[in-house]
C-alpha cells in the first residue's frame, strides 16, 4: 500500500538529518569522489528501499508506484544527502538495464550490491574513435569456449580507477554492419590485462581514465543481453543517463521555504541587493525550478527516459552553467583568485555540455525523434564494419 506524503516525511526524518542552511551543494563529478559518505548514505536508505523505491524489495527497493517514488525523491531533497556520483552508473544505468534484460543469475549477483553501494560500476563506452559516433566502437570480443577475450581501449571512463565492474560495449562481429556487430559485457575491473590510467580534468577531478584492455577474459554468463544487441542496449543506457543527468537539480538542495541553498547564500552575501544582479539571480532560479518541475512531472508519469531525457539534460546543463558562471560574475575580480566550491563548479561547467552526449547530439535526438525533422545523412549504415572507411 502506498504511503502518503506525511508518512514518507516521518519515516525519512527518523533516519536522516534535515538539510541545514549551511549544507553545501554538490558538484557532479567534482571534488573528492568520497566513496565512504555515499556508501554510508546508501546503506541507511537501502533497509527500507528509499533510494530506489521502484525496485523490487529483494534488490533493495520497495515496489513503489512512479507517483510514490516521485514523492520520496522530492522528500529526500529536504534531508542531508551525500554525493552519489561514484555510484551513479550502477544506480541509474546498470540497475534498470539489468531489470529489463539481465538473467536471474545476474540480477541476484549484481542488483543488491549496487543498491547498498558495496559494488561500484563504470561505463566503458567511449573510445578514441567512438564518442558521439558511438557505434564506431572498435574494442574486439572474440569467443573462446565459454569465455570472450576482449582487446582494445576505452577513454573518459569515469570511476574507472575504483570500480568493481565495467559495463563494456565491444565488437563481437566485425563482418556485419557497424550497429549490429556490438555486444554488451560486464567486465571485472580487477581482471588480469586491465590497466587504468587516470586523466586530470581542468577542475582538478581525477575521476576519469583511459582503460587499456589486453586479452581480458570475460565469462559468457557476464554478457548482458543477446549477442549483437549491444547497440540497442547502449541506446537504452544513454537515454537513462540523460534523464538521470537531467534529473539532478545540480546543487539545488531545496529547503522547506522552497529556496535552493545557493540562492540563500547569494542573499546572505548581498548579491541580491542590486536590482540588475537580482534579475540575473531570478533567471538562474527560474531555469533551476523549471528544470526541476519538468523532471518531477516526467518522473511521476513514468516517462522520464527516452527522447524526453535529452530535453531534461539540455535544460539542466543550461541551468547549471548559468548559475555557475553567474556566481563567478557576482564574486567580481576577486573570483579569479579563489579556489572554492563555486570555482570548481565554474570549471566543471564546460564538461556538462559534453558528458552523457554533447548538446549538439541531444539537439539532433530531439530534432529527429521528437520533432520528426529529416534525419542526418548517414553513409555508414550499410555494409560491413570491417570495410568502412574510418579515422586511423
Ligand atoms: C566529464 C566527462 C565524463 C565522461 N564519462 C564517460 C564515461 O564514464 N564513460 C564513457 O564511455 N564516456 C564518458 N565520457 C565521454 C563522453 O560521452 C564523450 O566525450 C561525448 O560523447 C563526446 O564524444 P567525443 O569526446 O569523442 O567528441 P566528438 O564526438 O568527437 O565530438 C566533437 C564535437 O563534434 C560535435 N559533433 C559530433 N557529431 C556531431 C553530429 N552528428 N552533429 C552535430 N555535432 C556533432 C560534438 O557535439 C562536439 O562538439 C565523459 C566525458 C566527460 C566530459
Amino acid at each position: 500500500m502506498s504511503l502518503n506524503d506525511e508518512e514518507i516525511y516521518e519515516a525519512i526524518s527518523e533516519i536522516l538529518p534535515k538539510l541545514g542552511a549551511e549544507t553545501s551543494s554538490t558538484v557532479l563529478g567534482a571534488g573528492s569522489d568520497d566513496l565512504e559518505a555515499g556508501r554510508n548514505y546508501l546503506q541507511v536508505l537501502v533497509e527500507e528501499g528509499w533510494m530506489l523505491p521502484t525496485w523490487p524489495q529483494k534488490y533493495g527497493g520497495r515496489n513503489s508506484t512512479p507517483e510514490e517514488a516521485s514523492q520520496i525523491s522530492k522528500t529526500l531533497g529536504l534531508f542531508e544527502g551525500a554525493d552519489l556520483y561514484p555510484y551513479g552508473v550502477g544506480l541509474s544505468l546498470v540497475g534498470p538495464v539489468l531489470m529489463e534484460l539481465g538473467t536471474d543469475d545476474q540480477m541476484n549477483r549484481w542488483l543488491l550490491p549496487i543498491a547498498n553501494g558495496s559494488e561500484i560500476w563504470c561505463q566503458m563506452f567511449s573510445e578514441p574513435d567512438a564518442g558521439s559516433d558511438l557505434a564506431n566502437v572498435g574494442m574486439s570480443a572474440e569467443k573462446d569456449g565459454e569465455e570472450w577475450i576482449l582487446n582494445g581501449s576505452k577513454v573518459w571512463t569515469s570511476r574507472g580507477a575504483y570500480s568493481k565492474w565495467g559495463m563494456c560495449l565491444a565488437r563481437t562481429d566485425p563482418e556485419t554492419t557497424k550497429h549490429s556487430g556490438l555486444t554488451m559485457f560486464a567486465v571485472d575491473m580487477k581482471s588480469p590485462g586491465i590497466e587504468v590510467r587516470t586523466i586530470e580534468q581542468m577542475n582538478g577531478d581525477r575521476h576519469f581514465s583511459e582503460v587499456f584492455v589486453s586479452d581480458v577474459a570475460v565469462e559468457d554468463r557476464n554478457r548482458i543481453g543477446n549477442l549483437g544487441d549491444g547497440w540497442k542496449i547502449a541506446v537504452k543506457t544513454l537515454a537513462l543517463e540523460r534523464s538521470s543527468l537531467g534529473g539532478r537539480s545540480f546543487g539545488g538542495g531545496d529547503q522547506s521555504n522552497g529556496l535552493p541553498t545557493w540562492l540563500e547564500d547569494w542573499k546572505v552575501k548581498g548579491y541580491l541587493d542590486d536590482p540588475v544582479s537580482r534579475q540575473k539571480a531570478m533567471k538562474a532560479f527560474m531555469l533551476h525550478r523549471v528544470n526541476q518541475l519538468t523532471v518531477l512531472r516526467a518522473a511521476s508519469s513514468g516517462n522520464s527516459s527516452g527522447p524526453a531525457g535529452s530535453g531534461a539534460k539540455l535544460r539542466s546543463v543550461l541551468a547549471f552553467k548559468f548559475r555557475a558562471y553567474l556566481s563567478k560574475e557576482f564574486f567580481g575580480a576577486e573570483g579569479m583568485l579563489v579556489n572554492d566550491h563555486e570555482h570548481i563548479e565554474f570549471l566543471t561547467g564546460p564538461s556538462m555540455s559534453i558528458r552523457g552526449g554533447t548538446d549538439e547530439v541531444q539537439r539532433n535526438i530531439l530534432g529527429e525523434r521528437v520533432l520528426g525533422l529529416p534525419t542526418e545523412h548517414r553513409v555508414d549504415k550499410e555494409g560491413s564494419y570491417r570495410d568502412l572507411v574510418r579515422g586511423k
